[in-house]
């Protein structure tokens, strides 16, 4: 298709601002939906208006518009316009392209909001068009999202241009799918969804447009699959499950099936690609120990690499523990390793069997022997690409995924459709729930004398803030200050501060402190959020844990209750919005991580940034993952019978679907 510079008005400058947005070609144009309209339909007469509401008027022009420039930078446009039923004022503020731009006696049209002011209704700067050129009043209106000097006038009067292309675009969609989920064709589906005529046209279009935009990213995704299918590899033996027999617990029927779900993937003449989702706490490292224990068993190397240098240590430890009856060789690497080039060697020459570390272990100087498995740990941490680093770094390793971030069934064939997918839905017995209470400003002092208590009674406690991205100074300044506050409120207690800027031996120092309690109170940002286990810790204090997404808020509440006292979860939360309240209500009731991220889906709406980001989920054009989970069912099942040669394509629409599907980049899915 051509490029937009086609169309009348798009110069060089307009088509650099359009390319930010993705948009070189008309076709590309036409795919370039609005956000959401306006209905401007609804006219009232002056008398009628009713201030508050947004409506249209049909004026005539009074007088000419009058100036008044206030400072330097303030000036007001205002005039007075009229109809049979009464006058009201029209204003601008700095806008002088309207000084000159009516006549006395013209009719235009105008949308806004009306007001009151000096007795007197009025519209602020409303959208206003001369009637015999009356375009984009009185009618339903797209509004879109906008980039560098666009404005909306521009994007709309091209999209009217460009929408006489709509009849070019070819039909991707099969007629056999069209027909059996009366589906519109793309031609009509492209006018609707930009210029509707109503509410129902424009829902119909946007059905297609969902169908089709889910459908091509689950046929991407099924060609991943097939893909990751031809990794072929020599089947492993598998051993007798000595080690957990040594493990101080026994393992539950989840992990168990797990393991054996692992072991099954292992007996395949093919690479495993498995993910492994289990709440904070269901025992995550005790069955991909099981899986490394059969590789190295088998003679191969292993490396897990988990997100952070704290939780790198402590599997470094836990592994040790595990497998200290065995003539088993691990090592751990991170950024502050020393001599690392002997590791290095002992690595390359298949000394070490079990190479733990942070994503120190993907870089480009670490060489392995043979290696048969990897595992990446709390995965939401970390992008797609990381994840094939690791593989890479072996022929076609088996791939084992560890997350704790559960999400709905339907959905995570969306962010896995390349991955199987076990669940250990049970906890190890004992774990009592954690008492979780959301809690305003004035229980300040209430909950600092609970603090008090607990602590002095031998318990220890997390106080979190947020950091919403790293680079965001006021956070740490945040937490910096809580801990000066509560050295001073608390000279009796040891007050310890943690955050993702320290140097790791500092962090490192820290942790161990509070493991060890040398720390009573630990003032920490979400560094502590993924796997840290610190048994004796059973209060956490969240501070503005509104700015948290709710699985954020559970995973970090699973850093307590993991020992024999009560624990409990104590959330600051500030504003009165609904939302707030019911997120914060959901987590008070509930200590189920799939039930809550569910909740979160559909308080947030995966359109929401942090939504989407938190989950992993891609950056959808139209549809909305959670709300239309019956057009994502019908899609999956479309995409199966599409790549099972099910539906009878003709040529040219196999073509098309596939040049569609080569645009779908796996890579838009960002898992972090
Ligand atoms: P996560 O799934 O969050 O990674 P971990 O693997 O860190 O959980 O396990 C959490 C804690 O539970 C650890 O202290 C671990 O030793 C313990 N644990 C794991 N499995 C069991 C079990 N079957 N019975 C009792 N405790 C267990
Ligand atoms: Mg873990």
């Amino acid at each position: 298709m051509c490029s937009i510079k086609k169309l009348s008005g798009v110069g060089d400058k307009r088509a650099k601002d359009f390319e930010k947005k993705g948009v070189y070609t008309i076709s590309d144009l036409l795919y370039y939906f609005p956000r959401t309209h306006e209905d401007r339909t609804k006219f009232t007469e002056i008398a009628d208006a009713v201030p508050g509401d947004e409506t249209c008027i049909a004026g005539e022009v009074y007088s000419p518009v009058r100036e008044v420039r206030i400072r330097r930078s303030f000036t007001i446009y205002s005039m007075v316009v009229f109809d049979e039923t009464g006058a009201m004022n029209i204003v601008w503020y700095n806008n002088k392209y309207v000084k000159n731009a009516f006549k006395t006696g013209e009719k235009v049209l105008f949308f806004g909001k009306v007001s009151i002011k000096n007795g007197k209704k009025e519209i602020l700067n409303p959208i206003y068009e001369k009637l015999e050129k009356q375009r984009f009043i009185g009618r339903i209106v797209p509004i879109y999202p906008l980039s560098g000097s666009l404005t909306q006038k521009t994007v709309q009067s091209l999209m009217e241009q460009a929408i006489e292309y709509a009849g070019n675009i070819k039909e991707c969609l099969p007629r056999e799918i069209l027909e059996r989920y009366k589906l519109p064709l793309v031609s009509d589906a492209l006018k609707s969804i930009h210029f509707p005529t109503g509410y129902t046209d424009y829902e119909r279009a946007r059905r297609r447009f969902v169908f089709e935009e889910l459908l091509m990213l689950q046929l991407a995704l099924f060609g991943k699959r097939t893909q990751s299918d031809e990794k072929k590899r020599e089947p492993f033996r598998i051993t007798d499950c000595a080690f957990a027999d040594k493990l101080p617990f026994t393992l539950t029927g989840s992990q168990m099936r797990v393991i054996n779900e692992i072991h099954e993937d292992f007996k395949k003449p093919k690479a495993m690609n498995r993910l492994v989702q289990g709440d904070v706490g269901s025992g995550k490292t005790a069955v991909c120990a099981a899986g490394v224990f059969t590789a190295i068993q088998n003679g191969y190397q292993s490396a897990i690499m988990a997100p952070t240098e704290i939780l790198a240590n402590q599997h470094y430890e836990t592994f040790s523990e595990f497998f200290k009856d065995y003539d088993i060789k691990i090592a751990l690497l991170t950024k502050s390793t020393k001599n690392k080039k002997d590791l290095y060697e002992k690595i390359k020459s298949g000394e070490i069997d079990l190479i733990i570390g942070t994503n120190a272990i993907i870089q480009k100087d670490v060489e392995y022997c043979n290696l048969g498995m990897v595992v990446t740990d709390e995965q939401h941490r970390f992008g797609v690409t990381q994840r094939g680093m690791l593989s890479e770094k072996g022929e076609n390793p088996h791939t084992l995924i560890m997350t704790a971030t559960p999400i709905p069934r339907t959905l995570s064939l969306i962010l896995y459709g390349d991955l199987d997918v076990s669940v250990i839905d049970e906890l190890p017995p004992g774990r009592k729930p954690v008492s979780t209470y959301a809690v305003g400003e004035d229980m300040r002092r209430r909950v600092y004398g609970f603090l008090e208590k607990q602590v002095t009674a031998g318990s220890q406690a997390y106080v979190v803030c947020p950091l919403v991205e790293e680079s965001d100074k006021s956070d740490l300044e945040d937490a910096e200050n809580i801990h000066k506050t509560l050295s001073r409120i608390f000279p009796q207690f040891s007050v310890g501060l943690i955050h993702g800027r320290m140097k790791s031996e500092e962090k490192d120092k820290v942790m161990c402190d509070f493991v060890e309690k040398r720390i009573d109170i630990l003032v920490s940002t979400t560094v502590i959020e993924v796997g840290v286990n610190v048994p004796n810790s059973n209060i956490m204090i969240i501070e503005n844990a509104e700015r948290f997404g709710l699985s954020t808020l559970h995973q970090l509440r699973g850093r307590v209750g993991r020992g024999q006292e009560k624990a409990y979860c104590i959330m600051f939360a500030h504003g009165d919005s609904e939302i707030t309240k019911k997120r914060m209500d959901t987590l008070c009731s509930s200590n189920d991580g799939f039930y809550i991220s569910e909740q979160d889906l559909k308080l947030r709406g995966p359109g929401d940034f942090f939504g989407t980001r938190q989950h992993g989920l891609p950056e959808m054009r139209v549809a909305n993952l959670f709300a239309d989970g019956k057009i994502l069912e019908a899609a999956q099942k479309t995409a199966k019978e599409i790549a099972e040669k099910k539906l009878n394509l003709s040529e040219e629409e196999e073509q098309v679907l596939l040049g569609r599907v080569k645009n779908v980049l796996p890579d838009t899915i960002v898992l972090n």
